[in-house]
């Protein structure tokens, strides 16, 4: 049987409606930009060597770059579902990547619907279509449910019976439902400027009864089979449930805001608490990471205090991507400043290091015997993070960059230090020190909500240039990593 479903997939908006032919590289579906924009008013500006465009609506700018899953929206870093393509002077751009896009650049609402293979921009009104069945003994029972009134034509035809749906699209989903029984084979959503479904006739159909119903809106179609009286009824098929969304490969962050309950943390002179702090920034981050499509949590979302061992075992129970705690520094110089980012040794990289891990509970003995060769090594290899010491070491890196232009503390660097909190992480993870609580100035600005934000978004930056090299290797080109 040929498949009736439209491999096109449909563009609707205010006076338009256009259907766009997608191009498909791997398992990921692309659609040429020139295309989705056309008659839209944007202003796409290519550079001429295919290294980047940028797309211009009102005061919204939106750019992209070629081989790379990330967009600039107004600034802003998103990431998006796969890289974007440059090919024969052509930009193409994930499918359902486009709402992220286009949304924040035309100030409009705009809808990806997978199902029905529909990108909806601005408020359009589409009657959902929803389709059950039921088989019950020599009755077949189709049900097209209406999210608004629609007008439903039915024909009997040659082997089926079809309905169509004067509007100008429905949004249905194009699988075919199969029922059993030998009264109807079959209920397909095949779309066209009709929006058409198609029942197709078994061997044991007789007749078919239409009418509507409302509240809601729908059209019943009875077909009935010859009766069966000896026969027992077949049980009713149920409906087969919806497919389920499509995976964006949504990645699972879990963030660790410290300490909270009776373990305070540091304390800044003007009073001000680390646990607070902490779970400030750590909400902020969690609804920015949200909106770039990951999925987070926190290991704790109110003050309480959770002991080290258990923070870790909630990311691990997520199955975690990455891991994230985050602290503020105490020094007892006051002057102190800045931000570090460490993540895991057994050794202190420094004095001070060392001094910090105890501080916020060292995975060791204050003074740890150490010896080079020793068994101790052991103890690291033995460690769930040990493996993923390289990767969270990028991860420390690209974060403590963008940390660096917000608190302005280039010097400070990324440190290792043998944190307890970092130690059962069987995933990438680090433990950020924002900035230093002990000193007046950074106190202020840590209890600050603008300041909050902006450490947040520094996090979000990193977090996502770090998933973007990590994309880019694993698709087998160099990274480079953009601003
Ligand atoms: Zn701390």
């Amino acid at each position: 049987m040929v498949s009736a479903v439209p491999s096109s997939i449909v563009l609707v908006s205010e006076g338009q409606r256009r259907e766009i032919l997608p191009v498909v590289r791997g398992d990921v579906e692309l659609v040429p930009l020139d295309q989705i924009v056309a008659g839209l008013d944007v202003i796409v500006l290519s550079d001429p060597k295919g290294g980047a465009v940028s797309l211009r609506y009102q005061k919204h700018e939106v750019a992209l770059y070629n081989k790379k899953s990330l967009a600039s929206i107004d600034g802003d870093l998103r990431l998006l579902s796969a890289a974007v393509v440059y090919e024969e002077g052509r930009w193409l751009v994930p499918v359902d990547s486009l709402p992220r896009l286009l949304g924040p650049l035309l100030g409009r609402r705009v809808e990806w619907r997978a199902t029905s293979r529909v990108l909806v921009i601005g408020n359009i009104g589409i009657p959902r279509i929803n389709v059950s069945t039921f088989v019950s003994g020599d009755v077949a029972r189709v049900v097209l449910e209406a999210s608004e009134n629609v007008p439903f034509r039915v024909a009997q035809e040659e082997g089926r019976v079809t309905v169509a749906i004067a509007r100008d699209l429905v949004d249905a989903n194009a699988a075919p439902q199969r029922l059993s029984g030998g009264i109807v084979e079959s209920v397909q959503f095949v779309g066209g400027k009709d929006n058409l479904f198609v029942v197709t006739l078994g061997r044991r159909f007789q007749q078919v009864k239409a009418y509507e119903q409302q509240s809601p809106p729908r059209l019943v179609l009875e077909f009935q089979g010859p009766p069966q009286a000896a026969v027992r009824p077949s049980a009713p098929v149920p409906t087969p449930p919806p497919p389920p969304a499509p995976a964006a490969g949504a990645r699972t962050i879990v963030i660790d805001p410290g300490h909270g309950g009776e373990e305070v943390g540091a304390q800044g002179p003007g009073g001000t608490l680390e646990k607070e702090v902490t779970l400030a920034i750590a909400r902020k981050l969690r609804t920015q990471l949200t909106n770039l499509g990951l999925q987070v949590f926190l290991t704790r979302d109110k003050d309480e205090d959770i002991p080290l061992d258990e923070r870790t075992a909630i990311a691990n129970n997520y199955k975690a991507d990455l891991f994230l705690s985050i602290h503020a520094n105490a020094s007892r110089s006051q002057g102190a400043f800045g931000s570090e980012v460490y993540f895991l040794s057994y050794q202190a990289s420094d004095e001070e290091s060392r001094r910090m891990a105890v501080s916020e509970g060292a995975s060791f003995a204050p003074s740890p015997p150490v010896s080079a060769g020793s068994d101790l090594a052991l103890i690291l290899w033995d460690m769930a993070q040990a493996e993923h010491l390289e990767e969270s070491s990028a991860l420390a890196s690209r974060i403590q960059e963008e940390l660096a232009v917000v608190t302005g503390s280039e010097g400070r660097g990324v440190k290792q230090a043998p944190f307890r909190v970092l130690v059962g992480a069987a995933m990438p993870a680090v433990l950020v020190e924002v900035a230093f609580i002990s000193n007046p100035d950074e106190e202020k600005l840590l209890a600050s909500e603008p300041y909050q934000n902006k450490v947040a978004g520094a996090l979000t930056r990193g977090i996502s240039r770090y998933e973007e090299s990590r994309r880019a290797s694993l698709g087998a080109f160099e990274p480079r990593v953009g601003q």
